[in-house]
């Protein structure tokens, strides 16, 4: 049986937290369908890295290690790709849908003539069969949202290889794995799959915009939609959070309003989150939104409207008005933690 390979982006000498999640996306992937999982890093200074992709549950790492290859560069990247993934005949090849993996995913998929699906927000194995009688075993399901988020559409490849997807960062868990086992490292002979025309885009400057916001990380968000009403508003929303050591989240409705920056923009078109806790308040709960929150491990809804979507998903409903509700649990919370 192939094998499933990880393409393992690099941040600053450490591995991306999107390759860790697809490695443990991955590792149930190959487990389920009893082949081994392969992580490819490509960068310098790669010494050692194959122990932490070992403990997300690589048995096989590729290692492409050259001074050149460091910062990421389009070209050299994608051409190592697609030599190993031809060597290799990965069943299933995935990738971060980051601006890297973005960038050389569809190169990679084209040179492969294998498809590819972005922005996945979940990925299954099952089967399929068509209207001419033929049936496909063990296919990768790409799960995704379609049409403007009104629709989950599950895309197949019955007939390409690899089935490539890209993931966007924060869908999937991250979780080391139970008995991580000494990976199999093969050292990638570089300069076999490299070109002086590799290397004609030269980089003269990079700039890392440092992100302000991490809501991403955040064990507790407090979540504020277009029933907030203002900016101004915004602030009791601040305070909860900084209450309950939290980061504050809103809806794209907020967000358009003007109500809060785009960076805690929750949801299809914002950030993936998956919280301890996750405060909605009034956020109706649209598709698009609660795509981006609705693995988090408790939902407490704060809407004016009992029938509103969000509490179809939330664990706790309080039907009020969040200018009210609010300032009690700030109260009752600092009264209770004293
Ligand atoms: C392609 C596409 C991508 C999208 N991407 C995203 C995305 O990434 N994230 C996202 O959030 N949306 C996204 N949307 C928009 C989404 O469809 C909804 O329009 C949006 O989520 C609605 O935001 P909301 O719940 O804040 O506003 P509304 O739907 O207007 O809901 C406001 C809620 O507040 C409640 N409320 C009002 N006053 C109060 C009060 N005083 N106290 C308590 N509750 C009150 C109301 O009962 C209501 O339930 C996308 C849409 C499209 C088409």
């Amino acid at each position: 049986m192939n094998n499933i390979l990880v393409y393992c982006e690099m941040e600053d000498g450490k591995i991306a937290d999107v390759s860790l999640e697809l490695l443990t996306k991955g590792r149930s992937l190959a487990a389920q369908l009893g082949c081994q999982l392969e992580a490819l890093s490509i960068g310098e200074k790669l010494d050692g890295i194959e122990k932490e992709l070992a403990r997300y549950g690589a048995h096989i790492v590729h290692l492409a290690d050259d001074a050149r290859l460091s910062p990421f560069r389009t070209l050299p990247h994608a051409a190592i790709t697609i030599g190993i993934i031809k060597a290799e005949q990965p069943q299933i090849a995935l990738f971060g849908a980051t601006s890297i993996g973005r960038d050389l995913a569809p190169r990679v998929s084209s040179a492969l003539k294998s498809g590819l699906t972005a922005d996945c927000t979940s990925l299954e194995i099952g089967d399929h069969s068509d209207n001419k009688g033929n049936t496909y075993k063990n296919l990768l399901y790409q799960i995704r949202p379609a049409f403007g988020g009104n629709i989950i559409a599950t895309i197949i490849n019955p007939e390409h290889r690899p089935q490539m997807a890209t993931v966007r960062e924060g869908v999937m868990k991250k979780e080391p794995a139970g008995a991580p086992k000494a990976p199999e490292v093969r050292k990638v002979n570089v300069a076999q799959y490299l070109s002086d025309t590799d290397f004609v885009v030269e980089i003269l400057e990079r700039h890392i915009e440092e992100r302000k916001v991490d809501i991403k990380n955040a064990g507790i968000i407090v979540s504020g939609g277009y029933g907030v009403g203002s900016r101004e508003n915004f602030r009791l929303l601040f305070d909860l959070a900084s209450v309950l050591g939290g980061e504050v989240g809103a809806s794209r409705a907020a967000v358009d309003a003007g109500f809060a920056d785009h960076a805690r923009q929750v949801g299809q078109t914002g950030v993936t989150v998956r919280p301890k806790l996750y405060i909605a308040c009034g956020i109706s709960g649209q598709i698009q939104h609660t795509a981006g929150m609705d693995q988090s491990a408790m939902v407490i809804s704060i809407n004016t409207d009992a029938a509103a979507p969000i509490n179809q998903i939330a664990d706790y409903t309080i039907v009020g008005d969040l200018n009210e509700v609010i300032p009690k649990m700030i109260k009752s919370y600092r009264e209770n933690s004293k």
